[in-house]
């Protein structure tokens, strides 16, 4: 079931955004690589979900990911501790922003922040962060509402 929250490209995921995870893994990324901007990733979405016809979408709005979602990602990053050097991110990275040695170690200048890495690592190796000022902003936006 989809949950409302904000996209770096797309700018909101819903029920039509959603359907985007019928595509398998590194079919994500090659679709990515193929669509990586706002509207040609967007008319990807409305393409899959064209093609499936659902009948039905429900999405669960109760609680909307406000200021939370990958908008307010501004660096990913894979933990040298965690990092297993598996190589799958690699082979899903539409951007060719991952590199392993000496390191593991993502070209910010490359990075589309499509998130398939983050995805697809299954040791939990790919770190999504905020910046410093985004936390702060986060904050008093939350301080706000109570
Ligand atoms: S998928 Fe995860 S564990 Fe594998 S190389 Fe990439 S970051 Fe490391
Ligand atoms: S988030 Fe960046 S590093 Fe990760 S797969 Fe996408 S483009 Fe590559």
């Amino acid at each position: 079931m989809p949950k409302m929250k904000t996209h770096q490209l797309t700018k909101y995921t819903g029920a039509v955004k959603n359907f985007y995870g019928v595509i398998p893994g590194s079919g994500k990324a090659a679709i990515h690589q193929q669509a990586p901007t706002e509207e040609s990733l967007s008319q990807a979405v409305v393409d899959i979900y064209s093609a499936l016809k659902p009948q039905l979408a429900v999405m669960d709005g109760i609680v909307g990911m406000e200021g939370e979602g990958a908008e307010n990602i501004s660096k990913v990053a894979i933990s040298e501790t965690d990092c297993k050097r598996c190589g799958i991110c690699i082979k899903s990275c539409p951007a060719s922003a991952i590199t392993l040695e000496p390191r593991p170690l993502i070209d910010q200048e490359k990075c589309i922040k499509c998130y398939c890495c983050h995805e697809l690592c299954s040791n939990s190796a790919v770190k999504l962060k905020t910046s410093f000022l985004d936390r702060q902003l986060l904050k008093t936006m939350q301080y706000n509402k109570t």
